[in-house]
């Protein structure tokens, strides 16, 4: 039988001795040995940090993007050997899409949002500059830059592929290298992931190793530029975040873990309601997705006291039609547990939840499937709970991570609060209901406990993505017992990659700093107009002044009638003069605007292809008519696309009036070629 390898030090290595065996979680079959003896685990972090991270880093936000899209299209193209595997850890073909495409999904999101919301750079600038002197010579900024260690990734067993691409998107789009130590039980399909990456030939030597087997001595080596992202059980991210390395070195610790998410159906979703039937579809399909074996699975579903009858018989006459068996079969909705332990684990599990709750559906013991052997595969029935008295500890504290879930009655809005809290802290809770107001109270009451909630109505359900998806752009993590990690969001998880370091500086070298002009740094009046120069040619604090033009009555007169906007201020002397903030009429700030550009464009066939914006407009003095404008454009920031001729230039704009005082401020957002004459 072959064992697993693992990728380090740049090739893939096999262990040194037999290792467990691997099952077939539907056929019993022994699949594969796993072992991680004989790897060097301080060499392969050494080896991360010293050939990985380099070439990374050398890469802008924009470049690592761009590989990320590549990489999702590369595998998107070679899924069906996923997707073949995948079904051997009991998954049926929609079971898989959310592991395989979702995995996929996550790359494709990293690749785009890297490319739209990080600068062509290697520096992230968060947030604004912070004056800090009044001369407007000193000033501070907050900037991010890539951590110099190894994001070290142990994930659970029900994510083989999701789980290992949705931390190394973001670590990889960080500029730091990854190791990634999946779960023993379901790795042979991690081990074809990164086969695929490896084989892309897309990613930089370095970037990324896998490690199949225990962790070893792996923990023993982290350092203070390491990071250590967790998918597991409560009780493992407890003894792995206080492992010593980690605490003595303070080395980032991110934990996912379990949790009891719930769902509530709201006091108007009352039988043969919409939201009643949403209610009981979206438990069902929480219940037998992934057989249950997912982290965001509803496992406390609470209903008004008065309609758990018809919660639970609606629930009982769905699950009835849920067939389970081999995933490949046809008709199958339900495959298989993880293997035999799991769902040995299962079962423990609603011994414990059976103390305080009924059974209204299922047997744990046995359960009729279609073609495969039931004792040899790790088939189970869903199972549905019902628990009158909610006051008891066992269904918020218990979790079965299988088909598994427990309806709890509550009395009341607050009720129904105080009892979600009792889940110690989720990654996700739903509420069902078409009652605004009630779905204000209970987001309210809840969100402290929670990473995500989901409101479902009429509204969006049918565009919902569903209560145990979680999506790149929303955080993935929640407080407490689910770990009080956080993952995704967007360019949040970005940023758990990097240190954030405050820099107090002169404007001058904080521009050298972040490749970013700010106000108060060196502006470089060139004698060719910027509108003149390419990409190749521009430098941020390029700049051109332009004026002075004296607004006019005429001016005003003519902009109002011209355009249609005749607000009194422009054109009631009367009116405008009684206002207080005039004391007379003014320009229009889009009129300012206007002869702003009149003033700053050099109009001939350039390199500057279109102007798609203004961003951070502020008029800040009303200019009147006499007022003589004179206009400051600098060339602020400079974005060339990696997968276009063009790129992006954000202008400085400042309109003074004849006193010097600020008119207007304001970025403009232009493209520019690369190079002219093309
Ligand atoms: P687990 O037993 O805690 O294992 C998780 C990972 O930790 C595995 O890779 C495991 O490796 C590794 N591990 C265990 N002991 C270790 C040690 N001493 N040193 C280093 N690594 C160690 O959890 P699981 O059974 O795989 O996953 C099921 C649980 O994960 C459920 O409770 C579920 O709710 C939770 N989960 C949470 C999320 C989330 O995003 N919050 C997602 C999925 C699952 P081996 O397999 O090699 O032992």
């Amino acid at each position: 039988m072959t064992a697993l390898r693992s990728y380090v030090h740049g090739g893939w290595q096999s262990p040194s001795v037999d290792g467990t065996p691997l099952h077939d979680a539907v056929t019993g079959a022994e699949i594969a040995r796993i072992s991680s003896a004989g790897i060097d685990m301080a060499g392969a972090l050494d080896y991360g940090r010293r050939v990985g991270g380099p070439p990374l880093r050398e890469l802008t936000f924009h470049e690592r993007a761009l590989i990320l899209k590549q990489l999702a299209l590369y595998l998107q193209g070679q899924r069906d050997e996923l997707y073949e595997l995948s079904y051997r850890t009991g998954a049926t073909k929609y079971d898989a899409r959310f592991d395989v495409d979702g995995g996929i999904g996550v790359l494709f999101t990293y690749g785009s949002k890297g490319r739209r919301e990080l600068p062509n750079d290697t520096v992230y600038v968060d947030g604004p500059m912070e004056p800090l002197g009044k001369g407007g010579t000193f000033v501070g900024q907050h900037i991010a830059t890539s951590l110099r260690g190894v994001a070290i990734q142990i994930n659970a067993f029900n994510f083989p592929v999701w789980g290992p691409l949705e931390k190394f998107a973001p670590a990889f789009l960080a500029g730091v290298p990854s190791l990634i130590k999946p779960a023993s039980q379901t790795a042979y399909l991690t081990e074809k992931l990164v086969e695929l990456m490896v084989g892309s030939g897309l990613l930089p030597e370095g970037s990324l190793q896998l490690v199949c087997g225990s962790a070893g001595d792996l923990l023993d080596h982290v350092t203070e530029q390491d990071l250590v992202a967790f998918t597991g059980s409560a009780s493992t991210a407890q003894r792995l975040r206080s492992h010593p390395a980690i605490v003595r070195n303070a080395t980032r610790f991110n934990a996912e873990a379990d949790s009891l998410n719930l769902s509530i159906l709201g006091p108007d979703a009352t039988p043969g309601s919409a939201e009643f039937d949403l209610f009981v579809k979206q438990l069902v399909t929480e219940m037998t997705v992934k057989v249950g074996q997912k982290c965001t699975a509803i496992r406390r579903a609470f209903v008004p006291t008065d309609h758990m009858d018809e919660v639970a018989e609606a629930v009982r006459e769905r699950l009835g039609r849920v067939v389970v068996g081999n995933p490949t079969a046809p008709d199958v909705r339900m495959g298989a547990l993880a293997s035999l332990e799991q769902r040995e684990e299962v079962r423990r599990s609603l011994k414990a939840l059976t103390d305080a709750a009924r059974v209204v559906y299922g047997d744990p013991e046995q359960v009729d499937v279609v073609d495969a052997d039931p004792e040899r595969g790790a088939f189970i029935s869903p199972v549905l709970l019902r628990a009158d008295d909610p006051g008891r500890a066992e269904p918020h504290e218990v979790e079965a991570f299988g088909p598994v879930a427990t309806l709890l009655p509550y009395t009341s809005t607050d009720h129904a609060i105080e009892l979600a809290a009792r889940g110690a802290g989720s990654l996700v809770g739903s509420v069902v209901t078409g009652d605004a107001r009630f779905a204000r109270d209970v987001v309210v009451g809840v969100a402290p406990w929670h990473g995500r909630l989901l409101v479902v109505d009429t509204e969006n359900a049918k565009e919902s993505t569903g209560h145990g998806s979680p999506l790149p752009m929303l955080v993935h993590g929640g407080p407490g017992r689910a770990g009080g990690g956080e993952e995704l969001g967007g360019i949040r998880s970005v940023l758990h990659y990097m240190q954030r370091t405050a820099v107090q500086a002169s404007p001058s070298v904080l521009s050298a700093v972040t490749g970013q002009w700010v106000h108060g740094a060196r502006q470089h009046d060139t004698t060719t107009h910027p509108f003149r120069k390419s990409l190749a040619e521009l430098r941020v604090g390029d700049t051109v002044v332009a004026g002075p033009r004296t607004v006019t009555q005429a001016d005003i007169d003519h902009f109002a009638e011209f355009t249609g906007d005749t607000f009194y201020a422009h054109t009631n002397a009367e009116a405008a003069a009684a206002n207080p903030f005039f004391e007379g009429i003014v320009a229009h700030g889009y009129l300012v605007v206007s002869l702003a550009a009149g003033l700053f464009v050099q109009p001939d066939p350039g390199p500057v292809l279109a102007n798609y914006g203004l961003e951070n407009l502020r008029f800040l003095t009303p200019v009147k008519p006499g007022d003589e404008l004179t206009v400051t454009l600098t060339a602020a920031q400079i974005t060339p696309r990696v997968d276009a001729d063009y790129g992006e230039v954000r202008w400085n704009c400042d309109v003074v009036n004849t006193e010097g005082e600020l008119a207007a401020r304001y970025d403009v957002l232009t493209l520019v070629a690369k190079e002219w004459p093309t």
